[in-house]
């Protein structure tokens, strides 16, 4: 991948943090976040679900900044995500998965709503798109995730796609 492809899809992964789009990545974005998976899934915040889902936020908004908000302010600018984030993040989508785990083990709580501890492709997209990931890879996205086609997606692979998709580049359209 040459250099400008490369910052322009570091552009966007800044954007996808960046949920209300004032130019920094702060606690508001991750509580911004949560709010868009309660009101897309219709799920109260005071509910036990929204509740593990706030502290999910927090808690991924805690591992960023340990990562990336070098003079501790609570934001990371697009400088800190560039120099902090992206090279940790870029060889080790392991430690990604760590730190957002949390989070995304309260969204699929919600966005399971048949309660089997999987989700379908559909209600993997519904997670992928409120999360920022591009509309239009969200389909095929999930669609893939589910490998064996039985209508069910795992936590763990939602994780890894979700890493994945923040830590490693994404093959050319
Ligand atoms: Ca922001
Ligand atoms: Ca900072």
């Amino acid at each position: 991948m040459d250099r400008p492809e490369y910052e322009h899809k570091i552009a966007r992964r800044f954007a996808s943090f960046d949920q209300d789009g004032n130019g920094h990545i702060s606690r508001e974005d991750f509580n911004a976040a949560a709010a868009a998976v309660l009101a897309e899934f219709d799920t109260a915040a005071r509910s036990m679900k929204g509740q593990a889902l706030y502290d999910g936020a927090e808690a991924f908004w805690q591992g960023m900044a340990g990562m990336a908000d070098r003079d501790g302010d609570q934001r990371i600018t697009r400088e800190e995500f560039v120099s902090g984030a992206v090279k940790r993040l870029r060889d080790n989508s392991q430690r990604f998965a760590e730190i957002a785990r949390p989070f995304l083990h309260a969204v699929l709580a919600i966005a399971d709503s048949d309660g089997d501890g999987a989700v379908t492709p559909g209600e993997a997209e519904r997670v992928l798109r409120v999360l920022g990931v591009d509309s239009g890879a969200c389909a095929g996205v999930a669609a893939a995730l589910d490998t064996d086609g039985d209508g069910r997606i795992a936590e763990t692979e939602i994780i890894t796609a979700f890493a994945a998709h923040f830590t490693t580049p994404e093959p050319d359209a």
